[in-house]
């Protein structure tokens, strides 16, 4: 019965992981599908970045309560993870609590740490739902997080509810069995959290209690491996990926733009045409216009999203009732880029099929909205830029659609023609700047 049970445990675990791993492939290949660039300098101010936004979490805390309740959420997780490896471990091996008898009293200790991150995970968990769901608080419920977006949070919320409430559960079983001093079970300190509830086992007779206590293992880590299968699939993918999407942040000054190089080749060629390279060269393209064109750093930022809509809360444009929406333009081009990898897997390349990213997701009018004041950027704590994807799409609408409000195109004539925004030729702005200085 036990090697059955191993058996059983060895098979759904690795095919669990196998799942994960064909599934990070296909994250990894839609990543790639974006254009190359190189974010490998200053590599120091990149760990610094690291630490204090993804593993402290900085901006996250600019709301200390909720930055409180996220962090425990957080530290829980990724602690508790060491549980599971001697869950997943005794799975293998058909032991029983593996790590107690080399751990001595320090183990005891550990599982109560454990229990109490536990009950904090369990407990932020709650006051999160309730906040999504009863509080309904304005950012969490917003038009664009209707039907997939919803679920999704209360989906990660229940199940992590229901993951903390097993592993106590176990543990509160275990300890009664412990008592009865029945089987295997060793002796272990006294349980914090989970010795709340003991006291209804107690009285239950010790086969009971092993079925309740196994039931709670079993549960616990098929949730875990059904939770990890879950991860692509969700938002919740931003617990593995803040952390390389904040080591490749842009460290650019905030307020900086990228110049076009394309354009500024075209510059230079015009004043110096003894540069301009010699024969027919291939066209080039201006902007985004569908995922592809913009980088994988932009798509990363994609699959990163926590849909926080931090950035929407601070959005001037979105504040005064304009279309523009920066969650929802990460949105979109997760949605997209998910679209052209389901593409890929059906044909074995990606087949047109019609869509862009620009138009068909985000449209002309919530580009224009945008003021690139950065506060978007500023904001977000996975260190995410819509402001760039933003750029990179009106960038494409002007320069290879020739689509741009009147107001704007006689700006752009200007500054062709008179090198500044306004009607005034450059010999009047030498006349005026004369003036001045002899006034
Ligand atoms: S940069 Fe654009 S999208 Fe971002 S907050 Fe400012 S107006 Fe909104
Ligand atoms: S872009 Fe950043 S701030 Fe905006 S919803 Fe996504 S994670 Fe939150």
């Amino acid at each position: 019965m036990q090697i059955l049970q191993q058996i059983i445990f060895i098979l759904v675990a690795g095919g669990a992981i196998w799942l994960f791993v064909k599934n990070v492939k296909n994250i990894q290949r839609n990543i790639l599908l974006g254009r190359d660039i190189t974010l490998h300098d200053n590599k120091a101010e990149r760990w610094k970045r690291v630490l204090l936004l993804a593993f402290g979490q900085k901006k996250m805390f600019r709301y200390p309560v909720v930055g409180l309740m996220h962090f425990a959420i957080y530290a829980g997780f990724i602690i508790i993870n060491i549980e599971i490896l001697e869950i997943i471990l005794d799975g293998i091996f058909g032991t029983h609590r593996l790590f107690a008898p080399a751990l001595g009293a320090l183990y005891g200790w550990l599982i109560n740490i454990f229990e109490i991150l536990a009950f904090g995970v369990l407990t932020a968990c709650v006051i999160f739902l309730l906040r999504r769901n009863v509080i309904r608080v304005n950012r969490l419920n917003r038009r664009e997080l209707d039907g997939w977006p919803k679920t999704d949070a209360n989906i990660i919320l229940i199940t992590e509810i229901a993951l903390m409430a097993l592993f106590l559960t176990m543990n509160a079983a275990d300890k009664a069995l412990q008592l009865q001093h029945y089987g295997h079970y060793y002796q272990t300190s006294s349980f914090f959290i989970s010795g709340f509830i003991t006291s209804l086992f107690t009285k239950m007779n010790p086969q009971t209690l092993v079925i309740i206590e196994r039931t709670c293992w079993w549960l616990h880590i098929l949730g875990v491996l059904a939770f990890l299968n879950y991860l692509p699939y969700s938002k919740h993918l931003h617990i593995i990926l803040g952390f390389p999407n904040t080591y490749y942040s842009s460290l650019a000054p905030e307020g900086k733009f990228e110049n076009m190089k394309e354009i500024q080749n075209e510059v230079i060629y015009a004043m110096q045409p003894e540069l301009a390279p010699a024969g027919e060269q291939p066209p080039v393209k201006f902007g985004a216009k569908d995922v592809p064109d913009l980088s994988w750093k932009n798509l990363m930022d994609a699959y990163s999203c926590t849909e926080c809509g931090r950035c929407t809360a601070a959005c001037p444009a979105n504040i005064t009732g304009k279309k523009l929406n920066p969650r929802k333009i990460m949105m979109d081009t997760r949605d997209r880029m998910e679209e052209i990898g389901r593409n890929i897997n059906k044909n074995g390349e990606y087949i047109d099929d019609g869509k862009t990213l620009l138009h068909d997701y985000i449209t002309v009018e919530e580009l224009r909205a945008c003021t690139t004041c950065q506060a978007c950027v500023e904001e977000c704590p996975v260190s995410i830029s819509p402001l760039n994807i933003i750029v990179q799409l009106r960038r494409h609408l002007i320069m290879e659609e020739s689509n741009a409000p009147a107001e704007w195109n006689s700006m752009f004539s200007n500054v062709e023609n008179n090198f500044a925004p306004w009607k005034f030729s450059p010999d009047d702005r030498d006349k005026w700047a004369e003036e001045m200085r002899n006034s």
